[in-house]
């Protein structure tokens, strides 16, 4: 074959997935909902499948219209895609193609740093301060696009909407997106997310359903935006991204509340006892306001090796940007006990309140 890739792509680094676990409780690698899915989505599935020879709906309407209805904005402001990442990738394809600008933090998402250099744009990476996005140092720098996370991946750090919101006011980003993938797992999610910004069209908003509403293997998130953001991701998209079952399950998990007030509770309880059971080992933490624990740990491939022993999969930091730790996702009820016995600690003095079945 005499083909070469374009140049650019040699830059590219490559996306390393999380390791698999020998179990499901031993998971935590991935920030995967440690729940099954439930019956509602499950039964909307289903339901679905009869009507699988058929094309999907190209924009998901009725999806997007419940989410306008969620969010109180206009559904020409919401565009669903194959996952958050898809969307990522056309922010990219749109407003960083041809020497475009992203300006993110170091460590980023991997995605915002790999769909920008995909596409032959720039990246300015600002280092974290305290575990948090530098927005001081971000602002300053021009660019197309300015990535915030919050809370942030992989470490579990946010920023209050005050903050965000003078952030976009006033840095030199033409675009601010603001990725709230996990977002709901926030004690107070109303005090720090974005969205009345997307409302206000002043900045893009990412959600995903796989995180809280625990359906990442269906593939499917929005972007709320001002609608003509929204009018050139269309032109560009594919226009079957997004399968039939994934719009019906994630309508469905919409329609769920209970489901993800549960997961939501689970979460909270969960992280602070890994919190707890990395502090108990010696491992000092970042507090984190996600589904998932950033540790410190000087011999990381040997933390990581010794968990793996007792089928704890966890996430080695270097593999995330950040060498000298490791990310745990919170697990489930019996996750956690596998947790503590692969550090070493006695069992939990009192069982979590809820269980992951
Ligand atoms: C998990 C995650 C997502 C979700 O991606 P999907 O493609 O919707 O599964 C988005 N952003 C960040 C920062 C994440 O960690």
């Amino acid at each position: 074959m005499s083909i070469d890739a374009r140049t650019w792509l040699d830059q590219v680094p490559p996306y390393r997935p999380g390791r698999k676990a020998l179990t499901e409780d031993g998971s935590m690698a991935s920030n995967e909902s440690p729940f099954q899915v439930s019956s509602n989505v499950a039964a909307a599935i289903t339901h679905e499948i009869s009507h699988i020879h058929r094309y999907p709906d190209p924009l998901a309407d009725s999806l997007r219209h419940a989410l306008a209805i969620e969010h109180n904005v206009d559904p020409d402001q919401i565009l669903v895609g194959n996952g958050s990442d898809e969307l990522i990738f056309l922010l990219a394809i749109a407003f960083l193609a041809q020497r475009g600008h992203a300006v993110c933090a170091d460590p980023a998402y991997l995605i915002d740093k790999i769909s920008t250099l995909i596409v032959g744009g720039r990246v300015t990476q600002v280092p974290l301060k305290d575990w948090k996005h530098d927005l001081d140092t971000m602002r300053d720098v021009p660019a197309e696009i300015g990535y915030v996370v919050n809370p942030h991946n992989p470490t579990g750090t946010t920023h209050r909407f005050q903050e965000i919101s003078e952030f976009v006011h006033t840095c030199r980003s033409q675009l601010v997106v603001v990725d709230e993938a996990y977002v709901d797992f926030a004690d107070d999610p109303d005090s720090i997310t974005a969205m009345p910004l997307a409302r206000s069209g002043e900045a893009a908003v990412l959600r995903t359903f796989s995180k809280v509403h625990g359906v990442a293997g269906l593939r499917i998130g929005y972007l709320v935006a001002h609608a003509d953001v929204i009018t050139t991701l269309r032109k560009i998209r594919a226009p079957f991204s997004v399968g039939t079952l994934a719009q019906a399950g994630a309508l469905a998990a919409l329609q769920d509340p209970a489901h993800k007030s549960r997961s939501q509770a689970h979460t909270r309880a969960l992280r602070s006892q890994v919190q707890d059971a990395l502090r108990e080992a010696g491992l000092e933490i970042v507090p984190s306001q996600a589904n998932f624990v950033l540790a410190l740990a000087a011999d990381e491939s040997g933390l990581v090796d010794r968990l793996s022993e007792h089928g704890v999969s966890v996430r080695p930091g270097s593999s995330l940007g950040l060498p000298g730790t490791v990310r745990v996702s919170v697990p489930s009820a019996g996750g956690l006990q596998l947790l503590r016995k692969a550090l070493g600690l006695p069992d939990a003095s009192t069982p979590p309140v809820l269980s992951s079945h």
